[in-house]
């Protein structure tokens, strides 16, 4: 398929959540972004199904971007696959991964850094304080930090971006304090847009199965203006 080998790795997650990559740089997470990524990957909390809400609405976000970019330049949206904005969630039961990309405007280097992970947003800090008096961790999308709520379900995730003006990098990070950026030298070239990998938690496995996400894909997908593909790559 177009995109299995952009996805396989002989490295067990495990593995590679550990893997330095020659020339990677490590950042640490800004204080109030690393207490909060600190109590999500803790969480009892059960109803962890926001994290696909927040990650396919940032997936949209990242398309609306480049196609109002369109309107005026044609050129930016490419062509091929590049062109087709759109959503393509696949499952490898085999290394309880989960594998979320889409053509949106994706992130340069310097966007990664910024936007995952070193400039706390005015939200983080109101969101905190109601998450520890056990307030609905639903409503994190709200406060503009919704990308963390991945850490509901997985352990170790990385971001794979590629933006029109830059090289494509991996940020990648297992919730520990800090992050990792490294030029991408080992995935296939996206053209453009974002691919989030992720090792589902043993306690977030119910994730790997198809109907399962199509179910809330569907309860999404109503509010959504690009299609959304799942396909699952080994049994
Ligand atoms: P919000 O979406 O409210 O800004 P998030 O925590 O969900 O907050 O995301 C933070 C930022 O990270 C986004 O504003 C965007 O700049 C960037 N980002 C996240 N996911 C993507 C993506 N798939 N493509 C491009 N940029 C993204
Ligand atoms: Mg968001």
């Amino acid at each position: 398929s177009l995109y299995t080998s952009c996805l396989s790795s002989d490295a067990t997650p495990a593995d590679a959540s550990k893997k330095v990559r020659s020339g990677s740089e490590e950042y640490t997470f800004q204080a109030e972004v690393n207490r909060l990524m600190d109590i999500l990957v803790n969480s009892l909390y059960s109803n962890k199904d926001v994290f696909l809400r927040e990650l396919i609405s940032n997936a949209c976000d990242a398309m609306d971007k480049i196609r109002f970019l369109s309107l005026t330049d044609k050129n930016v949206l490419g062509e091929g696959d590049n062109a087709k904005l759109e959503i393509k969630i696949s499952l490898d039961k085999e290394k309880n991964m989960l594998y979320i990309q889409d053509r949106g405007i994706g992130m340069t280097k310097v966007d990664l850094i910024k936007n995952l992970g070193t400039i706390a947003k005015s939200g983080t800090s109101a969101f905190l304080e109601q998450a520890q008096k056990g307030g609905d961790v639903n409503l994190i999308g709200q406060f503009g930090v919704g990308f963390y709520s991945v850490y509901l379900v997985s352990d170790w995730v990385e971001v794979i971006s590629k933006h029109n003006d830059d090289k494509q990098y991996i940020w990648s990070s297992s919730a520990d304090g800090s992050f990792t950026i490294v030029e991408d030298t080992e995935n296939e070239a996206l053209g453009r847009g974002t691919l989030i990998k992720i090792h589902l938690k043993p306690e977030a496995l119910e994730y790997i199965e198809e109907s399962k996400l199509k179910e809330l894909v569907t309860r999404y997908s109503e509010f959504m203006n690009f299609p959304i593909y799942i396909q699952t790559l080994k049994e």
